[in-house]
């Protein structure tokens, strides 16, 4: 289906984003995802789970929520705590062992965050994904739809990978990266690597001592990768090249990256302030736009379409007002799509006016159509979304 017009973006959102971008706070953020790695929670050589350190990052993140912020935690650990309570000590283990240690690591891990953010009455939900949940579109939809909600009833998502079943090739195998697409996956407007070292350094900081920490990025540069580049292996957790290609993926997503040393007293609170003024070291990758317009913009590039759903002059006049469209408002839907695909949406007189991912295959679509969003169950069998694209997922083409 070629010859789709051009999309509108939303402007005035991309002055807004760069205003609080600007700010290189933590204060800023609406939406946040904090990527803890294991050495900050689990004692090398005990295996035990570092309580103290917890409950710091615990008092944080109450803190965050308190001020009216959203907070999505990406925590690793799992393998590192749980290979001791299976004696697998001293060597380095093979993929399975790996597997089962993270299958006990994990509930202890879950456990500890249970404990230490219900001394602030917050409720913690895990979250086990695979990199399919993240970068399938189906499987997209639906975590993306789980974690939101979660949020927005107040709990507060423990998100790992789900290690026990990801083989090798289909692994993430480093929570940066996981962390960067679950900040996409869920618009998050800034994503948080609390690390061991302080930054993005222009060498090797433990080598060269003219070595200087990186205020901030504001595109990946070959030279910007070139300083990921140099750091030797085990110089911190993923190393510093997860963390750029994390900072690849969530400038992308239109979300503000920074990383800083996790090893003190109250992390998060640390990036409150900038350095200059008693904050925290740390090493900001902006971006630059904000995570509406550039999920808008993802969609919009998808430049093949599996199908066509065609909508009434109501549902036309809803859309143009930034509504969802729902069932009721199709007449007709063309082509064969599964949830989660690309479709076109047509007016009556066959012009193209968005495009959106929708939420039901064609032949569920095709089933609703014209429906009240309460008759679903009575079509389906089964209690599906009320829009058949969500106006997050939906992006109006320009007339
Ligand atoms: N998912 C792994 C774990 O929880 C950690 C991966 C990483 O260290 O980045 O043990």
């Amino acid at each position: 289906m070629a010859g789709l017009p051009e999309i509108a973006l939303d402007a005035t959102a991309e002055v807004a984003a760069r205003e609080t971008t600007a700010g290189m706070t933590l204060r800023a953020a609406r939406r946040l995802v904090v990527k803890i790695g294991s050495r900050l929670l689990v004692d090398d050589r005990s295996g035990t789970i570092r309580r103290d350190w917890l409950n710091g990052l615990a008092d944080d993140v109450a803190l965050c929520r308190r001020r009216g912020q959203e907070v999505v935690l990406v925590s690793s650990g799992a393998i590192a705590c749980g290979r001791e309570h299976l004696g697998l000590v001293g060597r380095s283990l093979r993929l399975e062992e790996k597997q089962a240690a993270a299958a006990t690591g994990q509930l202890r891990l879950a456990h500890a965050y249970q404990n230490a953010l219900a001394r602030h009455d917050l409720t913690v939900a895990q979250v086990l994904l695979t990199q399919d949940d993240t970068e399938a579109r189906r499987r997209h939809l639906n975590a993306r739809a789980t974690i939101d909600t979660l949020v927005k009833l107040g709990a507060v998502p423990v998100i790992n990978e789900n290690d026990t079943v990801a083989t090798n090739e289909i692994r993430f195998g480093d929570n940066d990266r996981l962390a960067a697409r679950v900040a996409q996956m869920i618009s998050a407007d800034t994503l948080v690597l609390l690390s061991d070292i302080d930054g993005l350094y222009t060498a090797d900081p433990r080598r060269d001592p003219t070595a200087r920490l990186v205020p901030q990025v504001h595109d990946l540069s070959s030279e910007i990768e070139a300083m990921a580049g140099e750091a030797p292996a085990g110089y911190s957790s993923g190393g510093m090249v997860t963390k750029v290609i994390a900072a690849r993926i969530a400038m992308g997503a239109g979300c503000r990256m920074v990383i800083t040393k996790g090893d003190r007293r109250s992390p998060l609170a640390g990036l409150d302030l900038p350095p200059e003024q008693g904050g925290a070291p740390c090493t900001w990758f902006l971006a630059e736009a904000e995570p509406r317009t550039a999920r808008k913009r993802w969609i919009a590039g998808h430049l093949s379409v599996n199908g066509v759903v065609v909508v009434d002059n109501g549902a036309l006049a809803a859309l143009q007002r930034g509504k969802s469209l729902l069932p009721a408002g199709v007449v007709r839907v063309d082509g064969v799509f599964q949830r989660g695909d690309p479709v076109a949406v047509h007016a009556l007189d066959g012009r193209h006016v968005a495009r959106g991912l929708t939420a039901y295959g064609s032949d569920d679509a095709r089933r609703i159509m014209g429906c009240r969003s309460r008759d679903i169950e009575a079509m389906l069998g089964f209690q599906g979304r009320d829009e058949l694209i969500h106006r997050d997922d939906l992006v109006m083409d320009t007339v």
